[in-house]
């Protein structure tokens, strides 16, 4: 390959997760720091960056229809680097495929970025799909981000093995990245502006780790100490499993004022038989119990989950049971997708594949119970009066947009600036959104 200039213009762009989210920035920081400049919109740059998702065939189909499209009206491409979980399930095949790609980066390994662009420019293309548990974090520069909301990750990888999913191959075993680091990098987040935190990970109620005085806390504990940032005003967390749902961090959102009213639990399905074939390890009713606690505990609280349809051998009296836990929890909003068969992975391999038609239509049954449900939280919401951390002005002048404490967006028009934590009364809901007016001026 021919050497060509230094890149100066960078862009990344990143598919599927939060997760993808935090390592798009943190390589977008990597890249400044070796003095390159993020690209305005829509211009060209001279270094492109797909960080890729690989949980679902049409993420990464996506990717290569995106490599096609980098290329410019005289023939010429940008140095491309892709990297995330495509690049660690695919490593070389995708240079294989796509010539055009430079450098192929796993998800634990991008703190290689700005030597494998260096190599790039002067001619060697190369890959990296090491998986060090440590190393990245320890080579990343200081967080550079700032705007209210934030994301940082506590742990990474898996070690549950449902037998769909491709995240322990691509992203490793469950590692918990440690307590001072993080302290630290929240700290760094808070001075810089946030004014909201999600704390990230593949199964981020798995974290565990020894506090400033050596005792071992859980996700818990971190949040506790979290909560201590007088600046920062509130913590989230996600994606949690069922299992790792600990009484003390139940008890959290009993306690901890700044931890926000909202738990995601991915449940999968309503079917105990499917869930012990996707190696679950909790039943529809433990997982159902774990609700009722929290609910206890904190009546208010918002619901989310994630759900699969057409797992193989799934029956429609099975799905029928999905639909009836759905019914039963009224989620105020949630994720739901059609099985998708990941090489590698046990089910993949398994007898009664379902036909797409079949999984369209569990899709779109599912969908719509769904959606009825998350209108009817925002509905319940209407006549509420909450806090709205304002993360971006609207469309209209005057008028902003951010996230109520049960994670709805809302929107309404007065006085704000970007960061404030307004007092809004809920005044109509959408299915996506609710209308406001600030409190002050209800009463004018
Ligand atoms: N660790 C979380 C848990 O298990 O509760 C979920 C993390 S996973 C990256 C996000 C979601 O992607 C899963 O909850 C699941 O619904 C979905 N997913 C994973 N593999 C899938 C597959 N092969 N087909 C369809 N959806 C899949
Ligand atoms: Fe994938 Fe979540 Fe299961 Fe881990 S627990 S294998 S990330 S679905």
């Amino acid at each position: 390959m021919p050497a060509s200039a230094p890149p100066k213009t960078y862009r990344v762009k990143s598919f599927g997760c939060q997760m993808n989210v935090y390592d798009g920035e943190r390589m977008a920081e990597l890249l400044a720091e070796q003095g390159l400049t993020a690209a305005p919109e829509n211009a060209d740059a001279d270094l492109v960056v797909l960080n890729t998702c690989h949980i679902r065939e049409k993420a990464a189909e996506k990717v290569y229809s995106d490599i096609g499209r980098l290329r410019r009206e005289d023939g010429s491409t940008p140095l491309i680097a892709v990297a995330g979980c495509v690049a660690q399930a695919e490593g070389e095949e995708i240079m294989a495929r796509a010539p055009s790609v430079k450098m192929v980066v796993g998800p634990q390994a991008y703190h290689r970025l700005p030597e494998m662009v260096r190599e790039a420019a002067a001619g060697r293309p190369s890959t990296d799909t090491d998986m060090p548990a440590e190393t990245k974090f320890a080579s990343l520069p200081a967080r550079r981000r700032s705007g209210p909301t934030a994301f940082l990750t506590v742990q990474e990888g898996c070690d549950k093995f449902c037998t769909y999913c491709v995240v322990p191959y691509t992203r490793g075993a469950e590692v918990s990245r440690p307590f001072a680091d993080l302290i630290d990098e929240a700290h760094r987040l808070v001075d810089s502006g946030a004014r909201e935190i999600t704390l990230l990970g593949q199964n981020v109620n798995a974290w565990t780790g020894e506090d400033a005085k050596g005792r071992a806390i859980g996700l818990d504990g971190l949040i506790r100490e979290l909560a201590a940032l007088p600046d920062l005003a509130r913590i989230r967390y996600t994606t949690s499993h069922p299992n790792d749902m600990t009484a003390g961090l139940i008890e959290a959102h009993a306690v901890e004022p700044k931890l926000m009213p909202f738990l995601h639990l991915p449940v999968q399905s309503g079917s105990d038989r499917v869930l012990r074939a996707m190696n679950r390890s909790h039943t529809s009713d433990s997982y159902l119990r774990i609700l009722e606690q929290v609910r206890a505990v904190r009546p208010d609280i918002a619901l989310s989950g994630d759900f699969i349809v057409g797992f193989p051998g799934e029956t429609d009296a099975e799905f029928a049971e999905t639909l009836r836990l759905v019914d039963t929890v009224g989620y105020a909003q949630c994720f739901s997708f059609k099985y998708s068969p990941r090489p590698g992975t046990p089910a993949a391999t398994m007898d009664g594949q379902i036909a797409p038609e079949v999984m369209d239509e569990r899709l779109q049954r599912l969908q719509a119970a769904l959606n009825r449900d998350q209108l009817a939280f925002n509905r319940a919401s209407v006549g509420k009066t909450c806090e709205v951390l304002v993360e971006r002005r609207g469309k209209r002048p005057g008028q902003w947009l951010g996230k109520s404490p049960w994670l709805q967006s809302v929107h309404f028009t007065g006085e704000a600036a970007i960061g404030d934590l307004v007092r809004v009364e809920l005044l109509e809901a959408g299915p996506n959104s609710i209308s406001g007016q600030p409190v002050a001026m209800a009463a004018a």
